[in-house]
């Protein structure tokens, strides 16, 4: 079997305190001496029954691990730490989601905070080899007023190298907010060129993928996964070009899907759907990138040529320039022409 962290690939779905090393998040805890939750230092999630898993303990777990964050200097090097580790899993490009709103405080604002991470995204491209692009996301928990004001400012760094704004999201609980009440922002956001990525098809299934499709326009959805529950839907979206950013460690830890075998993700794929794999947030996940294409070979049996497929698929879902895109694939069929054991197959 081919080395999957040296096969290369795009990694569109991370979020930036998600992607913490928990050793950080550790050093940070101590350094300005906050009590963590013991589950946020637990090796493995899945010791939680899954009846118990879930959004409302995912999102208490985020916030805890959030409120470690309270510098600059931390959130340069959490972008750091999240370029070398994906560099190490063979990410050639990576679009780091981030809500600024969080860190403006001790920033003084929302502009240096965008500034700060487009920053360190430009630094951390340079230092470790990959490029680093940022999703600008609002929240669904704030009102629409502040996702304008956020899809303003993304659209001041638009463009589609390191260090610059590539998309604009919608994140945290599905169930809240009214859709339709975000469209105005995504429009500015378009406007721009910028990506639509709003989060969608996770805790919800196909009707609020609709509406997500309907009001917000995406280029790719945040997981879509429940798409796999209305073939109709799934057509629809495989029509529109509509990208799928299948997260299943993640889906496993947040109780959507019992199992990572109930994944649909063959059946995503089958559909003809563009299927980027992500891992959302390691740090709470404990599953990184690889380990999601490590279950799409272990768990739903995708051979090397499948996989190759998907590396494929992140690749030209991302908003990766044509020559970045063209590099990266170009190693994917390296990869795919290298024999396990290392030498250039002769055919
Ligand atoms: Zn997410």
């Amino acid at each position: 079997m081919r080395d999957l962290a040296a096969l290369p690939k795009a990694h569109l779905h991370l979020h930036f305190t998600g992607s913490m090393r928990p050793s950080t998040l550790l050093d940070l805890a101590e350094r300005y001496r906050i009590r963590l939750p013991p589950a946020l230092l637990d090796t493995d999630p899945l010791r939680v029954p899954s009846t118990e898993r879930g959004w409302f303990r995912f999102q208490r777990l985020y916030d805890a691990a959030r409120a470690c964050v309270r510098s600059g200097g931390d959130m340069r090097r959490i972008v750091d730490e999240a370029a070398e580790d994906d560099a190490a899993e063979g990410s050639g490009r990576l679009e780091i989601q981030v809500d600024p709103t969080s860190y403006a405080p001790f920033l003084g604002g929302i502009t240096p905070a965008v500034e700060l991470v487009l920053d360190a995204a430009r630094e951390a491209s340079a230092r470790h080899g990959l490029e680093v692009a940022v999703v600008i996301a609002a929240s669904r928990l704030k009102h629409p007023l502040d996702a304008r004001t956020l899809a303003r400012l993304a659209v001041r760094y638009a463009g589609d190298g390191p260090g610059e704004v590539v998309g604009f999201g919608l994140s945290n609980d599905e169930r809240r907010g009214d859709t339709q009440e975000f469209a105005h922002a995504f429009r500015i956001a378009a406007s721009a060129g910028l990506a639509s990525v709003p989060h969608g098809g996770e805790l919800l299934g196909p009707t609020h993928v609709s509406e997500v499709v309907a009001a917000l326009r995406p280029d790719r959805l945040g997981h879509g996964v429940r798409s796999a529950e209305d073939p109709a839907l799934l057509a629809g979206l495989v029509e529109a070009g509509v990208a799928l950013e299948v997260c299943p460690a993640s889906n496993v830890s947040l109780g959507v899907y019992e199992e990572p075998g109930d994944v649909p993700l063959p059946a995503l794929v089958d559909s003809g759907a563009t299927v980027a794999l992500g891992a959302d947030d390691p740090l709470l996940f404990r599953s990184r990138l690889v380990d999601q294409y490590e279950t799409a070979r272990h768990v739903h049996g995708f051979d090397d040529a499948a996989l190759a497929g998907l590396a494929r698929a992140s690749i030209q879902a991302s908003r990766a320039s044509e020559p970045t895109r063209r590099l990266l694939l170009a190693g994917v069929d390296t990869w795919l022409a290298t024999s396990p054991s290392g030498e250039e197959t002769t055919r």
